[in-house]
């Protein structure tokens, strides 16, 4: 399992208490390593020494750009050193398919890779102020930041924040979800590897409101980022206001995938199932309200069915498996809930999956894919965000109508549309309220684009070079030359 303590001020640390808890592997149930119940005296000290190593220039003023980067491209070379280890504890400990852990950790090296780049291209302005003066505008770091991340791609919403923050020269505590803690702690092995001095970089693991909330209320973190679901991310917005931190978030969604009489079917089916059912469903930005152009319904039912039947369900390291188990119990017995729901609102429940037969997964916390058909908009199933495989399809009668549908709702993570005809894909991509719009493709997030969302679904942009605005502050250097 590698490494299971935390990571403090550059050394290997259990939690203050002495305290630990389970994680487990969502495959089984059974137990893979029993990791440090981080609290408050911990967060106090992970904080303190990110605060001092900012203080001190340690990261941000004293190490050149050009150190920092080479520091991060070393990080990305470690990942890609250990990609087979790191693929496989992510799979144990959050249960996905091999093929998705692969994707994610490629994704994680590259992410080093490219704000490594960005260590050195970080610049401000000089904006004309007249003759006699000069005004420079530069970028500095932010400070010490809390990073709390999710447990659906553990190493890379990590690395998502990670990356950015260290590159833009702040120090980091980061706070890995209790469900999937593993991967955070071998990054913090691999930054150490690399030469992130003592400080920079800290790992503090345990459950939300013990090891989460003290970095909220830490007089000494200048700015949270935190990616999760909408509930914990107003209660953060909340809590952050007392001292005026700095917050980002990166919250859930229940985003519009539309599809148009005229898509290009071989491409439209598999995609809009990929973007409900990939990653078992617990993706933020799945487009899980399914919009169906009426005269194309029942054929396109039709072909999502067949391609839901062909999912395999099974343990993430079988490489003949697409789809994993969920999370953890409570996950699984809230999206069957949503089963429940779908079924007693008076949704057609057209398809419904078989879970793995093998006894040796009989513990495991699996849910087979389900598609419901709706009439309505209006239905629980379609407005709340189930983070399963759950889909809810939806018939429409043109763009003025679908527009209006995939609007209705108070998110606006993403949305993915299908059609050959550019205007009208252009047109509709225009009219969707969400931060990311796919055309004929869903789920692709390319580290060097942009991604957030509008109304409900976050505040602040991640991934590009929009990332490093969240962990940068500006000032304004006014110079007398001395004419007047
Ligand atoms: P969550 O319950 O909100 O938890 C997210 C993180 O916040 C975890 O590390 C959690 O710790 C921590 N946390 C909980 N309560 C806290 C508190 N009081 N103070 C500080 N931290 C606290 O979300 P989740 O169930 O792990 O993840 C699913 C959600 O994330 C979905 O809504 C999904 O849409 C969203 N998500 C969004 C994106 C995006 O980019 N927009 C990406 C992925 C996921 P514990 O693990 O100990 O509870
Ligand atoms: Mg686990």
């Amino acid at each position: 399992m590698g490494p299971t303590e935390m990571y403090i001020d550059g050394a290997r640390v259990g939690a203050a208490d002495g305290r630990t808890f389970d994680t487990l592997d969502p495959a089984t149930g059974s137990v893979l390593a029993s990791v440090p119940r981080g609290a408050a005296a911990d967060v106090d000290r992970a904080v303190t020494a990110a605060r001092r190593a900012f203080d001190d220039g340690t990261w941000g003023a004293a190490v050149a750009e050009r150190e920092r980067s080479r520091i991060l491209l070393r990080m990305a070379e470690l990942v890609r050193d250990r990609f087979d280890e790191l693929v496989e504890l992510e799979v144990r400990d959050c249960g996905k398919p091999l093929a998705d852990a692969r994707g994610d950790i490629d994704e994680v090296a590259f992410m080093f890779e490219y704000y490594g780049g960005w260590a050195t291209k970080i610049s401000g302005d000089i904006p004309p102020v007249g003759p006699d003066a000069m005004s420079l505008v530069v970028k500095e770091p932010v400070g010490v930041c809390g990073l709390i991340v999710p447990w659906n791609y553990p190493m890379l919403m990590a690395a998502q924040k990670v990356a950015p923050a260290l590159a833009a020269g702040c120090t980091v505590v980061l706070k890995p979800a209790e469900q999937t803690p593993l991967t955070a702690l071998r990054m913090a092995e691999i930054a150490e590897t690399a030469g992130v001095p003592a400080g920079v970089f800290n790992v503090v693991t345990g459950y939300g409101p013990e090891a989460g909330e003290p970095l909220l209320t830490h007089p000494a973190v200048d700015k949270i980022s935190f990616t999760g679901s909408r509930d914990v991310g107003i209660h953060i917005q909340r809590t952050c206001a007392a001292q005026l931190k700095r917050v980002t978030l990166e919250l859930g969604g229940k985003s519009p995938n539309i599809v148009f009489a005229d898509a290009d079917m071989t491409g439209a089916i598999p995609g809009t199932c990929a973007g409900v059912f990939g990653n078992q469903g617990e993706v933020c930005s799945a487009g899980s309200r399914v919009f169906v152009e009426r005269s194309i319904y029942d054929d396109a039912l039709a072909a999502m069915t067949a391609e839901a039947a062909a999912i395999r369900l099974g343990s993430g390291l079988d490489p003949a498996t697409t789809m994993g188990p969920l999370v953890s119990a409570e996950q699984r017995d809230r999206v069957l809930g949503y089963v429940d729901v779908g079924r007693s609102e008076g949704a057609h429940l057209a398809f419904q999956g078989d879970v793995p037969t093998d006894p040796a997964l009989a513990n495991g916390y699996f849910v087979a894919p389900a598609i419901f058909e709706a009439t309505s908009n209006d239905l629980r199933i379609a407005r709340e965000e189930i983070f399963g495989p759950v889909m809810t399809v939806i018939p429409f009668a043109d763009v003025d109508d679908v527009v209006r549908l995939a609007n209705d709702t108070e998110y606006g993570l993403a949305a993915a549309i299908w059609t050959r005809d550019i205007s009208r894909a252009l047109r509709t991509a225009k009219a969707v309220r969400a931060g990311v719009v796919w055309i004929n493709d869903s789920q692709p997030a390319p580290s060097e684009s942009l991604w957030g969302g509008y109304k409900q679904s976050g505040i602040g942009r991640e991934l590009g070079p929009y990332a490093l605005d969240a962990y940068l502050e500006t000032k304004q250097i006014y110079v007398n030359l001395g004419g007047r």
